[in-house]
């Protein structure tokens, strides 16, 4: 039995039902702002994950392991009673927010950094638990959740087979992955058969930030500029500069992949890399300049961006249709990233794309009956 916004009934959401969400029942009304809804809200990059993640990520940062992304852990993992943690997991908590700021739909995804930071056995069978768990949690409200599969880029092979099952047999949207592995990127042979099963599958690969790479961490180390501030956009922006000037998608030219963050700087620097990839053809493996990539195969997200000039910005760029709106939830609140999208001055029609259309495609969404 599918569950509308206004219908949700507390109780059959499967995890974490214990949890006490952060989010209080007596909130405030939300500004007319937000309860005047002229579009479909999907959002776009929300993070998710359940007790045995939270906890195999506890035990890496109680070792003595000198990791940039080790060391924003909590140590507490699913013990832990700040309500981001408490938020990752509470799908009621989430779906009240929801109902409460007129938001049909989020995209979930296992947190960063996902199973990424474990060994490739333990990252193979916990990408597989995320993903039924992950499934369950859609499964108990299919009109209001959609979900990106993980899996473990350090087996390859069994990468690409879970991406399968996780489309197939899951029903799931797409797949996430926290940039690098163990310091090495995606336009690596040695992970094409990941981008294979992406393209074969036709589901997008969002490519969610994590800390800089450990081959770059130095000039991080001490400044706490290793995250958001800075960090995630200099760590992920290289990973998808390497895909793009590599050829990449001239192997996989249907392949698309997602970058969030108003696309962690590369359209802003477009002009110049495009400039610099024609001077300097031959050094590239590409046939396609950066910025034709970016209109064939890259869709951008606002995660975590809610600057108005950036937007505008990105739409003159790429255009509303790679554009998709995102919160970051719970790294950011909900309210103020709906209050942005409804208000920034930007016409209908690109707002209609932005908070759905885009997505609708990209994630193969059934249309809302
Ligand atoms: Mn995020």
């Amino acid at each position: 039995m599918p569950i509308d916004r206004r219908g949700f009934v507390a109780g059959s959401v499967g995890l974490v039902a214990s949890a006490v969400g952060a989010v209080s029942e007596t909130q405030a009304k939300p500004t007319a702002a937000i309860t005047s809804q002229q579009h479909r809200r999907i959002a776009t990059e929300e993070a998710w994950s359940f007790p045995a993640h939270l906890d195999a990520l506890a035990a890496l940062a109680q070792g003595n392991w000198h990791n940039l992304d080790v060391e924003v852990i909590n140590p507490a993992g699913a013990q832990a009673t700040e309500s981001l943690y408490v938020n990752l997991m509470d799908t009621h908590g989430r779906l009240r927010e929801m109902d409460r700021l007129g938001i049909d739909v989020q995209i979930l995804s296992l947190t960063a950094p996902g199973v990424q930071l474990l060994r490739p056995d333990r990252a193979v069978a916990l990408a597989e638990l995320a993903n039924d768990r992950l499934a369950e949690v859609v499964r108990s409200a299919p009109d209001r959740f959609g979900g990106l599969a993980s899996f473990a880029p350090q087996d390859p092979a069994a990468a690409a087979r879970e991406m399968e099952r996780a489309v197939r047999k899951l029903g799931l949207n797409g797949f996430i992955v926290n940039s690098h592995t163990d310091n090495e990127y995606l336009d690596q042979q040695k992970f094409w058969p990941i981008l294979e099963a992406a393209e074969a599958l036709d589901r997008p690969l969002y490519i969610h930030p994590r800390c800089p790479a450990d081959t770059m961490a130095a000039p991080f180390r001490g400044t706490r500029l290793q995250s958001a501030i800075w960090g995630f956009a200099v760590e992920t922006g290289t990973h998808l500069m390497r895909m793009i000037t590599a050829g990449v998608f001239d192997r996989f030219p249907k392949l698309q992949v997602i970058i969030g963050h108003m696309g962690e700087n590369i359209p802003f620097h477009l002009w110049r890399s495009d400039h610099w990839f024609e001077r300097r053809r031959a050094a590239y493996g590409s046939s396609l300049t950066p910025s034709e990539v970016m209109k064939r195969n890259i869709l951008i997200t606002t995660s975590g961006v809610e600057h108005g000039p950036a937007l505008r910005y990105a739409i003159e760029v790429l255009g509303e249709d790679r554009i998709m709106w995102a919160i970051d939830y719970p790294y950011e609140a909900m309210e103020p990233s709906v209050s942005f999208m409804n208000k920034v001055e930007i016409s209908e029609k690109q707002r209609a794309a932005i908070f759905h259309g885009t997505a609708q495609r990209a994630f193969h969404l059934p249309l809302p009956h």
